[in-house]
């Protein structure tokens, strides 16, 4: 296939039409996604923070009342009371009023024997001397254990208070209930995935959890813990080929346990998801319209492109042919006048002979008759044709005079039928019949005579190619109507019936090389050119025209 000589130059605009915009289009897309999944990153993890601190809160509080409650107990009873089986469990009656946490309530002496029991287990009488819970207690004055599972078999923590009384330390000590602390810790819920548990410092569960896992069970995955402190510790963890998490993970007051808050990275940063969807979408409109403006304005320029270059090219060939047309006038004009000088020659040597012959009539050395007749009649037609060719070539002469206009007082009457002599003969050939309408009285105006005769012989010319171009050579007329008007203005109509002009070429006919006639024949200046020299005169010039119907073209000049 040719390769078009646009195709550099669409390539060309269409790489700038894409690049120019797509670079800051690029440029502030980038920055948008960096500074808004920054903010939502922020976002987000601000806020499993602050959950987690309130969490964290909600727990400790439940701790700490728990541990008032008890405390509350030990510091109104004496020892010798509480260990009465009927006090313990009126106690314990009044406790489960404040709260359904506690599941019993026992008094052990300093030697670690369980002196009183109230609750679902048979424990009194039991010793807990070398039982961890049982020497941190007494050491430390308060105990929060672990969960375990105790002589009962079942999971469960306690919460120990120590007393000191007369030298003797005694302890009172509750079970929680595992299922309510249980059901609190992961009560908590965010998104579709976020969780909350509890784990020891061994990283045992604490709480059953709801991805998997339960109570006193060590959870697959390996999460650092964090730093002792009341700092909340965020940071995302992977195990394996599982989903990654979001973690927030932070100690418990009394350093046992840590409370972590955990939710799927993906359910987590939802938001953040959906915002780079919703670039992404931008981005494949955004880029979708630039390409697609790009490749539309770069075919709109390439084609305006093609359409200048053609025209410019069709311009140059009508100068060419203008050009052409010019040399052959002057050519006309040289030959005219070299034609005149010989015609001239001629037409002296007829009347020499026409004298001669007279002479030799009244000497009789001719005698007058059939012969001689004939030989007058000779020459009467070779002076009529003699004439006939000056005329013709005084007329090209005429119209091939240059330079200034030269304005003078003529009567179109007599005018128009010389003009109309000139187109005579072609329009014959054609059968083209020529209808002329004058006045009787002179119409006289002030104008350049050859001009005038330019400006109608081209407004025929034109008549009889549409003549010719619509009918052939039959049926062609032409019709030349002068008339004057109110204030002594003349009007010169030419009217044809040949093709007419279309509404769209009306605007374009005065137009310097508009033309519809084939390359060589016209040249598309013939009408602005006679425009020009009737505005030149003063005048105007007006078309009227039906499409198959015929053309009328008005000059109206001025008195
Ligand atoms: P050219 O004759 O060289 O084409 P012109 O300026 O004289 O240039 O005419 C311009 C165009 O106007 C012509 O090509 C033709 O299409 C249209 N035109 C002029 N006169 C007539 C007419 N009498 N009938 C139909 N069309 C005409």
């Amino acid at each position: 296939m040719e390769k078009s000589p646009y195709t550099g130059v669409r390539r060309f605009v269409l790489i700038n039409m894409i690049l120019v915009p797509f670079i800051p289009f690029l440029l502030a897309l980038g920055i948008g996604n960096h500074s808004f999944s920054r903010s939502i990153e922020n976002s987000t993890i601000a806020s499993m923070k602050r959950i987690a601190g309130d969490h964290r809160q909600m727990i400790e509080s439940f701790l700490l009342e728990r541990q008032n409650d008890l405390e509350l107990i030990i510091n109104t009873s004496s020892f010798t009371e509480l260990v009465r089986p009927e006090r313990l469990s009126s106690i314990f009656l009044q406790l489960q009023r404040i709260t359904s946490a506690f599941v019993d309530l026992g008094i052990f002496d300093d030697t670690g024997v369980h002196v009183a029991y109230h609750g679902p287990y048979d424990l009194s009488g039991k010793l807990y001397r070398d039982t961890p819970w049982f020497q941190q207690t007494l050491k430390n004055g308060i105990y929060i254990s672990d969960v375990f599972l105790g002589y009962r078999n079942i999971p469960h923590f306690i919460i120990a208070v120590a007393k000191k009384e007369n030298e003797r330390t005694w302890i009172i000590r509750a079970t929680v209930d595992s299922q309510r602390f249980d059901n609190m810790v992961r009560q908590i819920r965010i998104g579709k995935t976020g969780e909350a548990y509890l784990l020891n410092r061994s990283g045992v569960l604490q709480t059953d959890r709801r991805s998997g896992g339960n109570l006193m069970e060590s959870p697959r995955e390996k999460i650092p813990l964090p730093r002792n402190g009341r700092e909340i510790h965020t940071f995302i963890h992977r195990e394996g080929r599982e989903e990654p998490f979001l973690y927030a993970t932070t100690w418990l007051k009394d350093q046992n346990w840590v409370l972590v808050i955990r939710q799927e990275k993906t359910d987590a940063f939802m938001a953040l998801r959906e915002a780079r969807m919703s670039i992404l979408f931008i981005s494949l409109v955004g880029g979708g319209c630039i390409v697609a403006a790009a490749f539309t304005l770069t075919g709109a320029i390439v084609r305006k492109m093609e359409k200048t270059d053609a025209e410019k090219a069709l311009l140059s060939q009508q100068l060419i042919g203008a050009s052409r047309l010019a040399e052959l006038g002057e050519m006309a004009a040289g030959f005219a006048h070299e034609i005149n000088n010989p015609l001239q020659i001629i037409s002296t040597e007829l009347s020499l002979i026409r004298v001669l012959q007279s002479e030799m009539i009244e000497s009789g050395q001719l005698t007058p008759g059939e012969p001689h007749e004939q030989v007058t009649d000779s020459i009467d037609q070779i002076k009529l044709q003699i004439d006939r060719c000056s005329r013709i070539t005084a007329s090209i002469l005429k119209f091939g005079r240059q330079g200034e206009s030269r304005s003078e007082n003529l009567d179109l009457t007599v005018v128009i039928p010389e003009i109309i002599q000139m187109v005579q003969k072609k329009a014959e050939v054609h059968g083209v019949r020529m209808e002329c309408r004058l006045p009787d009285t002179p119409v006289r105006v002030t104008a350049d005579a050859s001009r005038l005769q330019q400006v109608l012989l081209n407004l025929l010319n034109n008549a009889l190619d549409a003549i010719i171009e619509q009918r052939g050579s039959t049926g062609g007329i032409i019709g030349l109507d002068l008339s004057t008007g109110e204030n002594g203005t003349a009007t010169i109509d030419v009217s044809d019936n040949g093709t007419g002009i279309t509404p769209e070429n009306m605007e374009k006919i005065f137009a310097p090389f508009f033309t519809t006639k084939p390359v060589g024949k016209g040249t598309g200046l013939g009408l602005s050119v006679c425009f020009g020299i009737v505005q030149q005169m003063g005048g105007k010039m007006e078309v009227t025209s039906t499409v198959g119907k015929g053309t009328t073209f008005s000059i109206v000049l001025p008195a």
